[in-house]
């Protein structure tokens, strides 16, 4: 970059990436062909999404799922630019699907963490805490970003600002830049997603194990069904009734 270039490479301005603007137009009609363009300088524009995406959840045959490493140098977890990316969605007042279908109000916290009616409820799967809903969260946040990227440095260019023959570097910095924040952001995912799964449903058996009145735990299993608390759970404690009337009864 020569010494005169006014562009900006440092981030210094610190893209607002968690609430990003609606995508502005593409510098050149690259996007949504397979291919990258070339563009009048000469440089080759990037396409967006990137071929081979790394932004996705990785299944393997039994379908266990981890998700993607992105980047060498991630930001620490707390970071504010990873706070931020953990509680962006694409649909801001979307509830969870569980909350959906139970017609009732739901709370988004951040990415890897379950609604509190899902905990409290004991549905082991909520939208917020899905894989998926987090790498395409992640992925919508990168292509905004790299858009506005992409079309500065394009700007930059045609004013004379950059030689094209430092586009393609420019832009490999700023989608580097981003990924040390999706990594961080990974990392948190995974540390919420460890320390909720089933910890709601873990609760109600540690709960039913210690009970041995039958009325208390049928009345349970009574209103537990009227709101709406999970088929598991409700299993939980039927399991733990049978498991005393077969004691009462003398049967091991
Ligand atoms: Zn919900
Ligand atoms: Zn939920």
């Amino acid at each position: 970059m020569p010494s005169n270039s006014s562009y900006d490479t440092n981030y210094p301005h610190d893209h607002s990436f968690t609430a990003p603007r609606p995508a502005p137009a593409p510098p050149v009609s690259s996007l949504g062909s397979s291919n990258s363009s070339p563009s009048p300088e000469g440089f080759i524009v990037p396409h967006i999404p990137p071929p081979n995406d790394p932004v996705r959840v990785i299944r393997d045959a039994r379908g266990h799922w981890q998700l993607p490493h992105l980047s060498e140098m991630p930001l620490h977890v707390d970071h504010r630019r990873v706070n931020r990316l953990m509680k962006y969605r694409i649909h801001v007042n979307a509830k969870c699907s569980s909350c959906a279908e139970l017609g009732v109000d739901c709370e988004f916290g951040e990415t890897g963490l379950p609604c509190p009616p899902c905990n409290v409820l004991g549905v082991p799967y909520c939208t917020f805490a899905d894989p998926d809903f987090f790498m395409e969260n992640v992925g919508h946040t990168r292509n905004t970003f790299l858009y506005e990227e992409c079309s500065a440095l394009c700007t930059a260019v045609h004013n004379n600002q950059l030689p094209p023959s430092s586009f393609d570097r420019e832009y490999t910095k700023a989608q580097s830049w981003f990924y040390s924040t999706a990594q961080g952001a990974i990392t948190r995912f995974t540390l919420n997603h460890r320390a909720t799964d089933g910890l709601a449903l873990r609760g109600y058996r540690a709960l039913a194990s210690s009970a041995t009145d039958t009325g208390l735990l049928t009345r349970f299993i009574s209103l537990g069904f009227e709101t709406h608390l999970h088929p598991l759970v409700l299993q939980v404690v039927t399991d733990r009734l049978q498991a005393i009337f077969l004691a009462l009864l003398g049967i091991p």
